[in-house]
């Protein structure tokens, strides 16, 4: 099997007992796999009391808020007395992901994880991906290879935009959009032909200035009320925390704040542009490979501009709290709070998807917002 991922893929071990918001205490359910309960089952000492199972899915119960099994050191007492080959899948994995396409798996670490979240961000503006063998069997579900051809070329245009010195962010996510809007015009998820036309133009930087520049430029409060409305839609996910509705509610009393002081702010922090494009990479890596299975391009595209856009305005309205705390440290929280949040959110692609439905969302907001 061939595997492709970012180059740091393999340096990602979790951090145990010094993780500030460790995964065994968020709340999550916790799935057991079939042979992992069956040697729970087998074994007998109690663990299963604390597995809910209706005979098909096994769960571990979250007590006080967290995994029963979590010591008081924060590690894993089971993986502690059995091995790692006796913890479920997805507790050894997590916050691994993976894809498969037959002899081709995709590998990389979700950003709901702050040890992963850092590896993505000190690797900002130098994200580069590799491939490396493994004697995994093939995939044996059914996939159109010229599909998976043409989307891969087409992203790795795309990574290349997204870390293109001579654009700014502001260039880079209206960029993305019109990627999107021209993958829906062409009809691109039937057409493997359609990423190849993209991935030739968005391949040159000036035609991509050029096209970017066709949007034209809006004025501040039209800015402020698209803000207003993209915010007003995050404001109705499910969050498991106050953490994020409170930072919503933060960055909407002081919109017009962040949108006067969004050029002091890169000034003063022009590292943080690149760490917004390592988020940027991270989504259409991760997500934007859909398309080779038939996913719709613009509701991907949209998704990786609004990851990056709250996270720069939460960044700007973090600064504006409190100019001398705000750093990498603070960062990675909002990144990784923002993936828990909205990435790993219940109705977070139903969100995606009212670029169709929503006008809040349309098309013409989101150009308006990508000017903050
Ligand atoms: S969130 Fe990441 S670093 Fe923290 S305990 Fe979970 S896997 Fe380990």
């Amino acid at each position: 099997m061939k595997v492709y991922g970012p180059d740091f893929f393999k340096d990602f071990h979790c951090i145990g007992s010094s993780c500030l918001d460790n995964c065994c205490r968020m709340g999550w359910d916790i799935e057991i796999d079939d042979d992992t309960y069956s040697y729970y089952s087998s074994i007998g000492n109690g663990i299963c009391g604390h597995i809910s199972s209706d005979g098909k899915e096994h769960y571990i119960m979250q007590e006080n808020g967290q995994c029963p099994f979590l010591n008081e050191k924060g590690l894993c007492s089971l993986l502690l007395e059995y091995g790692e080959q006796h913890i479920s899948q997805i507790c050894a994995q997590h916050p691994r992901f993976y894809q498969w396409f037959g002899s081709n798996k995709e590998a990389g670490t979700g950003l709901c994880c702050e040890e992963s979240a850092r590896l993505w961000l000190e690797h900002a503006g130098k994200i580069s991906f590799c491939e490396w063998e493994t004697d995994e069997e093939d995939d044996d579900l059914a996939f159109d290879a010229q599909m998976l051809e043409a989307v891969r070329n087409a992203r790795e245009v795309l990574f290349d935009l997204v870390q293109c010195d001579e654009l700014t962010l502001s260039q880079k996510m209206k960029a993305l959009l019109i990627f999107g809007l021209n993958a829906q015009d062409m009809g691109a998820e039937d057409e493997p032909e359609c990423y190849d036309e993209l991935a030739h133009i968005f391949s040159d930087i000036e035609k991509v200035k050029e096209l970017v520049g066709q949007l034209g430029e809006s004025t501040q409060e039209e800015i402020t009320v698209a803000c207003f409305d993209v915010l007003s839609c995050f404001e109705e996910l499910d969050y498991m925390k106050g953490v994020f509705p409170g930072a919503i509610g933060r960055i909407k009393s002081r919109l017009d704040s962040i949108t006067a002081n969004a050029g002091a702010f890169d000034k003063a922090c022009p590292e943080v542009s690149k760490q917004l494009c390592a988020v940027g990479i991270y989504n259409i890596f991760r997500y934007f490979i859909e398309c080779a299975s038939g996913a719709q391009c613009l509701p991907i595209m949209v998704s990786s501009i609004l990851n990056m856009w709250f996270i720069r305005m939460w960044d700007i309205l973090m600064w504006l709290e409190d100019r001398e705390s705000f750093g990498i440290t603070a960062q990675i929280n909002a990144v990784k709070e923002y993936s828990k949040e909205v990435e790993y959110s219940d109705n977070t692609s139903a969100l995606w998807e009212c670029v169709y439905t929503d006008s809040r969302l349309s098309a013409d907001r989101i150009a308006k917002i990508a000017e903050v």
